[in-house]
């Protein structure tokens, strides 16, 4: 892409190429994103460098590139939260290890991307990726992580979950995710298991008291924006004693494939099966810790 030392590129009367600005700082990128509302963000781009009809890149018109600033880059752990900064790339995070990343999500990492994209894609722009429920949605989802958005002159936190369900809609002209904040809350159980397809990521927590369940988040993730997340079934699992009777185990598993099939009617009966199966498999597993 051109661009010229003062970041931004030669402007021409006839300008095919994109405009790229290029800021160094936060708060010249929150001036940026002011002064050019329409422009698209850009991360790893990795997701923004399809191509169109034609076979040639579809780039915006006008783009604002995050790579020059620094602190964004930044991935910091306090005894609360593990927070990662929108140019904190896939690599990068899982850099940090397996110590510290909540289970659910250290093992979805290796799937966001491909390899060679590893180095280049971020996590924060896998979690503004629209259209779809991208890779680490769901996990991030059951963990109850959070996103800043800031602005000229303001700033705000929401969880990735409302984040998801306006479409992107939360994201107004000028603002920008800087950071994703998870909970590094302890869970006893967790899993992530997606299909070899791809079409679902099946992430699951949960928390033991003694000889019961303190907390199950089932999230599945699918083609479609919004998540699948029976909210109800996690509250009626929560207080549980252990071990599950079976016939709990199937009636829940059978309630979140209905819940599926509401959500999306275009599964089809072999992906509506794998999700009773992994709803069961991860009940299951409780009892026999
Ligand atoms: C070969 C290939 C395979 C892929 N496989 C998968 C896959 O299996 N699963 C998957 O989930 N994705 C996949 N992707 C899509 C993409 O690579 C990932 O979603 C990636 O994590 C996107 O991160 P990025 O930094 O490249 O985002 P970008 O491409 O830079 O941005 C993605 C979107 O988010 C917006 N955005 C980015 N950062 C911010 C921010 N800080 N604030 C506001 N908006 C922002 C951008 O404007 C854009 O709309 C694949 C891509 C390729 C090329």
């Amino acid at each position: 892409m051109p661009q010229n030392n003062a970041g931004h590129a030669p402007e021409t009367s006839k300008r095919t190429s994109p405009r790229v600005y290029t800021p160094r700082s936060q708060s010249e990128l929150l001036q940026l994103l002011r002064r050019h509302p329409g422009s698209r963000i850009y991360a790893g781009g990795t997701a923004l460098s399809g191509l169109e009809d034609t076979g040639r890149l579809a780039i915006p018109a006008t783009v604002v590139a995050l790579y020059g600033v620094d602190d964004l880059r930044r991935i910091a752990r306090t005894d609360r939260y593990l927070e990662i900064g929108a140019n904190a790339t896939i690599r990068a995070v899982s850099r940090v290890g397996s110590n510290v990343i909540p289970k659910t999500l250290y093992d979805c990492l290796p799937h966001i991307v491909p390899p060679g994209l590893r180095t280049i894609a971020t996590l924060v722009g896998n979690v503004c990726v629209q259209g779809t429920t991208t890779t680490s949605v769901a996990p991030l989802i059951a963990l109850g992580s959070s996103i800043e958005i800031r602005r000229v002159g303001g700033s705000r936190w929401i969880t990735v979950q409302r984040f998801r369900s306006g479409e992107g809609a939360y994201l107004q002209p000028g603002e920008v995710v800087t950071r994703l904040r998870i909970p590094l809350s302890p869970w006893d159980a967790q899993v992530y298991r997606p299909s070899e397809d791809g079409r679902i990521s099946f992430a699951a927590l949960a928390r033991r008291s003694k000889g019961g369940v303190d907390a199950v988040r089932i999230v599945i993730g699918t083609r479609l924006p919004e998540v699948i997340h029976n909210r109800e079934l996690d509250a009626e699992l929560t207080g549980r004693k252990l071990p599950l009777p079976d016939r709990d185990i199937r009636a829940a598993a059978e309630r979140m494939r209905n819940t599926a099939q509401a959500h999306d009617p275009g599964f089809s009966s072999f992906d509506l099966y794998r999700i009773e199966r992994l709803v069961s498999w991860f009940l299951r597993s409780l009892t026999r810790r």
